[in-house]
């Protein structure tokens, strides 16, 4: 196992730059996940690590040794990609062996190797079948256990998930965090999605155009988001987002006017007239209604007008715009509310929560 470590890592194609600056250390034995929108540059980073791209610029350590001119196939790391890529003429047992046995290891250690591989993935009744008879859930966990056999310092999982339907794919995140608790082999995982960033990562790095917005635990990136993309990027549903304009003590948000906390106007020090976007979580916002006390607790409320109703079963998302503005607002609502398109909601803000974000 190996900690790795990027240093100003950069990659153009043709003078078309796909990641610019990439530095961040996996400490050994970790999960990290690269997440961000389709082009972001994230599996060119993996890709990169793997040694199947090679750095413009800057220096990629695998345990501390500098790996920018050591070939893939002396990385002693392992990779797994989204379309699996298993040999359609072998077995799964041939499959998760081939590895071992380009790389001369005894057979009986082989055998041994595939039998506990295949066990810790729940396979050792398919051994003999080729991949064209397994489902895809099946093939994504031979090729895990082909990368697994293999024992590699690293693993590198390029959206593993993605060909699996919903269900499967649940399924299998949940494995691939097991077995990640039961290996501890460093790991970095490329996905695009937010649900797997958040759950699978001890860290999360969260890219845009080649560069990295922000890194952190997951629990904090969603608490502090450091710009608007990863606000936005990260959580479902999506942190909403209003501009605003701001007018002494209070920003603008279309015809209405939410209080600036005292905290947000000493930091900040906005001048009369400055835009911004404001951000707010649907948790962080409450229903008013007659029988209940929020606008007490909050004392700042925003207009809505209810235009999709959604029942998610344990709770109603009520898809709406801002009265005057037409802006989109999530709202989380108890699932017995009796809400219709149309309706107009009044909204309770919890400032405590509001994000200020600049205003592009
Ligand atoms: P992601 O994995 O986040 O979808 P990629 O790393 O695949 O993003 O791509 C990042 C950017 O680099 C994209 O703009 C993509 O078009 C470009 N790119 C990736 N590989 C190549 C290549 N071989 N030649 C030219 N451009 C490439």
């Amino acid at each position: 196992m190996a900690n790795v470590r990027l240093e100003g890592i950069k990659r153009r194609f043709n003078n078309v730059s796909a990641i610019e600056d990439i530095s961040f250390e996996v400490p050994d034995g970790q999960f990290w996940v690269l997440v961000g929108p389709s082009g972001c540059g994230k599996s060119t980073v993996l890709r990169t690590i793997a040694g199947l791209e090679s750095a413009t610029e800057g220096n990629l350590y695998i345990g501390d040794v500098l790996v920018n001119n050591i070939p893939a196939r002396h990385r002693d790391v392992a990779m797994v990609f989204q379309n699996y890529a298993l040999y359609p003429h072998m077995t799964v047992a041939e499959n998760i062996a081939f590895g071992l046995q380009m790389r001369k290891v005894e057979a009986k250690i082989i055998r041994e190797r595939v039998q506990v591989v295949a066990q810790s993935l729940a396979l050792e009744h398919l051994l003999d079948r080729k991949p064209k008879q397994l489902s895809g859930g099946q093939q994504q966990r031979v090729a895990l256990g082909r990368a697994i056999a293999r024992q590699p310092q690293v693993f590198l999982l390029d959206e593993p998930l993605s060909n699996l339907d919903a269900q499967l794919r649940d399924d299998t995140r949940v494995e691939l965090k097991q077995l990640h608790q039961k290996l501890g082999i460093t790991t970095i995982y490329v996905t695009h999605d937010q649900t797997e960033a958040m759950t699978l990562g001890d860290r999360i790095v969260v890219l845009e155009r080649g560069r990295i917005q922000q890194i952190g635990a997951p629990g904090s990136i969603y608490a502090k988001p450091a710009n608007r993309m990863v606000a936005t990027f990260l959580g479902n549903p999506a942190m909403n987002i209003m501009p605003a304009t701001y007018r002494p003590k209070s920003f603008q948000v279309g015809e209405q006017y939410i209080e600036c906390p005292i905290a947000v106007r000493e930091k900040l020090q906005p001048q009369e007239g400055q835009k911004f976007n404001l951000g707010i979580r649907s948790e962080n916002m409450y229903i008013n209604t007659t029988d209940n006390d929020v606008e007490t607790l909050y004392t700042t409320s925003l207009q809505v007008i209810a235009n999709v109703i959604e029942p998610l079963g344990r709770e109603t998302l009520i898809r709406s715009e801002i009265a005057d503005l037409g802006v989109q607002i999530n709202v989380q609502a108890d699932r017995n509310i009796q809400a219709h398109s149309g309706d107009r909601i009044s909204l309770a803000l919890d400032l405590d929560q509001l994000f200020v974000f600049d205003s592009n």
